[in-house]
């Protein structure tokens, strides 16, 4: 049970005010069994407050956030965080009677910035503020639950005890029951539009898919009491994403796909090396960062000139003159030069053009032939990726890698 504290302020982050609130806040979260790993300070900037949400989001369950609730301009901390929940901000008719009355019973006058306190994030809960006129919010989304609350400790510390803690005393029992499912050779959106009816956001269950290099990630997330259910859950959620996208799974465990790669090669005995244009070695660390590669991976070239080419693989003088060193016929002799030479069974050349510089109308940035070799025949495919430099790169070694493991699963279907 993970919680995170953040604070919001210049004044914070000046040292001109001792972030107190995080030292209360993390001692009552741990009272309720929640611990924290994390208490950041961040200033009242909009684009920091989101960029931090995204890293604590994605490793705690509960994040408290103190201050920045006031009526001034600086006052960013709704703002944040509905932007980045991608939630809009409302105007909550309660929220803006209970200002007018706080003002009337004080004979203040209230001006109209006053009313930013009555914004609501769309989802959300207001809790009631008794020693002030800054509501917090309560809103929960993909599971994890976000409190905000006002600076000033005499108003925080009770809206804690009063109205937060009664929320999440119940909350802290609660069992998480994940599985990832990594695919590949299908979109997201074609992903998502498979399982429309499945992608839900809800308090209990949730699908969301990740768009990773070259691949879809489906996390299923159960949340609730009795963990045997919430694993009954997932497997009914599995049953059906197999049954309607299984030839896409390459894993449901925390295996990657240079794992699965290297399994197979495992599994058939075959060994592997490659020769790398453009990738200037990506494809061999990606097998090297894998302990126990040895008995698979052999050997792997960065034949980066020309000269390079034709010395180390084979590649005829002529092939290169003729098509260029980026084309179908290049990669192919690549790919042969790597088996013959590395003497191995299977293997994948790369050759591309990554920029900025040297695209032509003919052969833009972005062109990569990908040659796979395996016991003698070859296959090669042109690609047109997109990006920077470092972009294609990557794209281009994750690609490769996707089409030797295709490559595979065709010629040993298990
Ligand atoms: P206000 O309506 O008073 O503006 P707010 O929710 O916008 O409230 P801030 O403006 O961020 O809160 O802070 C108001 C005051 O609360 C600060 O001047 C400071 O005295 C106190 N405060 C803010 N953050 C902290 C903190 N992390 N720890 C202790 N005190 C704090
Ligand atoms: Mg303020």
């Amino acid at each position: 049970m993970l919680g995170e504290i953040i604070a919001v302020g210049e004044e914070v982050l000046a040292g001109d005010v001792i972030n107190s609130n995080a030292a209360v806040l993390s001692r009552r979260l741990a009272e309720l069994g929640i611990f924290c790993r994390h208490h950041s300070v961040v200033g009242d900037d909009e684009g920091d407050i989101v960029e931090l949400l995204g890293k604590a989001s994605e490793r705690s369950r509960f994040i408290l956030l103190s201050g920045g609730l006031g009526p001034t301009k600086d006052d960013l901390t709704k703002e944040a965080v509905a932007s980045f929940l991608g939630r809009p901000l409302y105007e909550a008719p309660e929220l803006k009677q209970g200002i007018i009355d706080w003002f009337s019973h004080r004979n203040y006058t209230i001006s109209e910035n006053n009313f930013k306190q009555a914004l609501m994030i769309e989802g959300g809960q207001a809790l009631h503020n008794n020693n002030g006129t800054a509501p917090g919010v309560y809103v929960c989304d993909e599971g994890v639950h976000y409190f905000l609350l006002p600076g000033p400790p005499g108003e925080l510390i009770p809206m804690y005890d009063d109205y937060v803690k009664p929320i999440l005393e119940p909350l802290r029992n609660q069992k998480i029951v994940s599985k990832t499912f990594k695919l590949v050779n299908i979109g997201e959106s074609q992903a998502v539009t498979v399982l429309d009816d499945m992608m839900t956001y809800s308090e209990t269950f949730i699908l969301a898919p990740y768009a990773k290099l070259g691949e879809v990630h489906l996390k299923a997330t159960a949340i609730g009491q009795d963990e045997v259910s919430l694993n009954k859950k997932i497997e009914e959620v599995e049953k059906v994403i197999y049954d309607r996208l299984g030839e896409y799974i390459y894993s449901q465990d925390s295996d990657d796909l240079v794992d699965k790669v290297i399994g197979l090669l495992k599994a058939d005995n075959l060994t592997f090396g490659a020769a790398e244009s453009c990738t200037g070695g990506m494809v061999a660390d990606l097998f090297v960062s894998k302990p126990g590669v040895s008995s698979v991976f052999m050997e792997s070239a960065v034949t980066y000139s020309n000269s390079s080419k034709t010395r180390v693989l084979g590649v005829a003088e002529d092939t290169l003159a003729t098509y260029g060193a980026v084309s179908e016929e290049t990669a192919v002799e690549m790919v042969e030069g790597v088996m013959e030479r590395f003497k191995v069974d299977t293997g994948i050349a790369i050759t591309g053009i990554a920029g900025p510089d040297g695209g032509s109308e003919e052969k833009p940035v972005g062109l990569v032939y990908i040659a796979i070799g395996f016991k003698g025949r070859v296959w090669v495919q042109k690609y047109n990726l997109g990006g920077n430099r470092d972009k294609i790169r990557q794209y281009a070694a994750k690609r490769s890698l996707i089409s030797l493991y295709n490559k595979l699963k065709e010629i040993y279907p298990s």
